[in-house]
């Protein structure tokens, strides 16, 4: 069964890394829910997409280079007044949950990795139990590095569109098989049959991300994808349903 993760706790229905859309994504028959993390300068780890504030909420600044209390002072937009929740505030709403943790360790605003921050990570969701249900993912290998040299959970890289098409699939298994990544996800627009063969040829697992249309979530259904993302999980899960349903009868 190809399994669905609530991207950034389903943005296009609650808004960009809200409280109620985790809290929604919590109560949802899907199977992970995906989200970034920040550190702040006082030794949080803030679940945000961007690494700064101004994208998605009505302050501004690099969530580095602020508090805890300034980054929850935000009001995320289109997120029915919500503030940007920390990680150990996600695991407790988790901690009940069948639904399982992706975990993108983001770079910071200069698009490099934050120093000594996967450790932190790993500590944090062991702290909470949360760390064996949880699968990392990151778009640099830099980061997939740190996260093989700190756990041994499953990771996977997120191959975008540039790199995809400026090295090619083999370089990408190459580089996967000489870093221990046994896994990859492609923007769901790149996606094909051939290049998901090629992948798991290589014995690599495969998947898409961004699969946020009606059309897009057919799509990935069709090629029999291990998992994808989605900002829509609500319509995510009832096409999938309808899909079991097709393929039942
Ligand atoms: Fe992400």
């Amino acid at each position: 069964m190809t399994r669905i993760a609530s991207h950034r706790g389903g943005t296009l229905e609650f808004g960009d890394s809200t409280p109620r859309g985790f809290s929604a994504t919590a109560q949802m028959p899907l199977e992970e829910v995906e989200f970034d993390v920040h550190p702040t300068i006082d030794g949080a780890i803030m679940v945000h997409h961007d690494a700064t504030l101004e994208g998605t909420t009505d302050r501004s600044g690099a969530i580095a280079t602020l508090t805890e209390a300034e980054v929850r002072s935000a009001v995320i937009n289109y997120g029915a007044g919500g503030n940007p929740i920390s990680l150990d505030e996600l695991c407790a709403i988790h901690a009940e949950s069948m639904v399982d943790f992706r975990c993108e360790i983001k770079p910071g605003a200069d698009g490099r990795p934050y120093p000594d921050f996967v450790p932190r990570v790993v500590d944090l969701l062991t702290r909470h139990d949360m760390l064996e249900r949880t699968t990392f993912s990151s778009f640099l290998v830099e980061s997939l590095d740190a996260i093989a040299a700190a756990t041994d959970r499953p990771m996977l890289w997120l191959v975008s569109p540039p790199v995809l098409r400026q090295v090619g699939p083999a370089a990408v298994i190459e580089l996967c098989k000489s870093h221990e990544i046994s896994e990859i996800g492609v923007h769901v627009d790149t996606a094909d049959a051939a290049l998901m063969a090629q992948v798991q040829d290589a014995g690599l697992d495969f998947g898409c991300w961004s699969a946020h249309t009606a059309t897009q979530i057919e799509k990935v259904l069709t090629l029999g994808v291990k998992v994808f993302t989605t900002d829509r999980p609500t319509l995510a899960i009832a096409i999938r349903t309808r899909w079991r349903e097709g393929a039942t009868r």
